[in-house]
């Protein structure tokens, strides 16, 4: 008998086997009787060094199409068998169903989309810089240069001499606009980080939201009214703010803007510390040292910046004392929101 004709004989008989076989115990049989390393099939691939030479090449690829063909039909009765038994075992349609988990955003997302959202609006364009920074972007470039004193305001973490973890989101203004010609109008939200001691108050990684506008006779009155305007949508429509002069290096003038408690409507509770104002951000009129940094003429253009602190109004605005929270990942905490 010649080989093939062998060949033929197996498949036949093993098509015949798997017509009876009946659960997974019989069908890892029938794998070792034919596909085992004394099964047919190897017996069959055994028999090849007698064939002669002109036929080996045809015998030896229908005995790899034959193996191939049961390997197929063994792994698909195998799949057919278990998931029966699965399902006699297991499906059961009196039970209840499972309960469906639905993930929500985070408070500070939900915030920063919905700050982000208010600023589009506005006309204000979206703009992302590295978390990871330069020196020049970081500092420099703001007006802070080497072993100027404002950089002791700010605890960095250093990566080497020359590159940190951003203090601020304000590096994405002079980023944006080395790379953009004036008028520019850009809100950028990110992290940033500070060597502080973690505590209820204070956090190493908080979230900005950094504003700026440059254009011909851009005014200190446009900050503000643009920001009233941010406090009304975002706080509510009885929202008032009031500034207070205060400084930065990299604008002049500075003032750090209070907005109207929004629980007690400034009349004095606990979370305004009964003063009836919360503050919320720093601002100013970009300095002209920014403006040459980034090659724009001070003479041509004025613009103004603001930074907003995310941590700060989420907390206040869900009366949460300890920033941790906002960071520890649990759950019952984010699923109220
Ligand atoms: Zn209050």
């Amino acid at each position: 008998m010649t080989l093939f004709k062998e060949i033929n004989n197996v498949r036949d008989q093993f098509n015949a086997d798997l017509e009876r076989i009946s659960d997974l115990k019989n069908c890892e049989e029938l794998k070792n009787r034919y596909l085992g390393r004394k099964g047919f099939v190897s017996k069959l691939f055994s028999g090849i060094g007698s064939v002669n030479p002109e036929e080996r090449k045809d015998v030896g690829s229908a005995l790899n199409s034959l193996k191939e063909e049961l390997q197929n039909k063994i792994l698909s009765a195998m799949n057919n068998l278990s998931g029966k038994t699965e399902q006699s075992r297991y499906r059961d349609y009196t039970l209840p169903g499972f309960p469906l988990f639905k993930g929500t955003r985070h408070p500070l997302t939900q915030a920063i989309d919905e700050m982000l959202s208010i600023f589009s609006r506005l006309g204000f364009d979206i703009a992302y810089g590295p978390e990871i920074e330069t020196d020049w972007f970081n500092f420099s470039s703001l007006n802070l240069p080497e072993n100027h004193p404002a950089r002791d305001m700010q605890d960095t973490f250093y990566v080497d001499d020359k590159i940190m973890l951003r203090t601020h989101t304000s590096p994405v203004q002079t980023r944006y606009m080395t790379q953009h010609k004036p008028p520019v109008r850009i809100v950028a939200p990110g992290r940033v980080y500070r060597n502080e001691a973690i505590s209820s108050r204070s956090y190493c990684m908080f979230h900005q939201i950094e504003g700026l506008y440059v254009d011909k006779n851009v005014s200190f009155a446009d900050l503000r009214g643009t920001l009233e305007l941010f406090c009304k949508m975002y706080f509510g429509p009885n929202a008032r703010i009031k500034f207070r002069t205060s400084f930065f290096p990299f604008t002049e003038p500075s003032a750090e803007v209070d907005v109207s408690c929004f629980l007690c409507s400034g009349k004095g509770c606990r979370v305004c510390k009964y003063t009836g104002w919360l503050e919320i951000m720093g601002c100013g009129m970009v300095d002209p040292n920014v403006f040459k940094a980034v090659g724009y003429d001070p003479e041509e253009v004025t613009g103004y910046a603001f930074g907003l602190g995310v941590d700060r109004s989420v907390m206040q605005k869900l009366d949460i004392h300890d920033i941790r929270i906002l960071f520890d990942n649990d759950i019952d905490f984010l699923e109220q929101f």
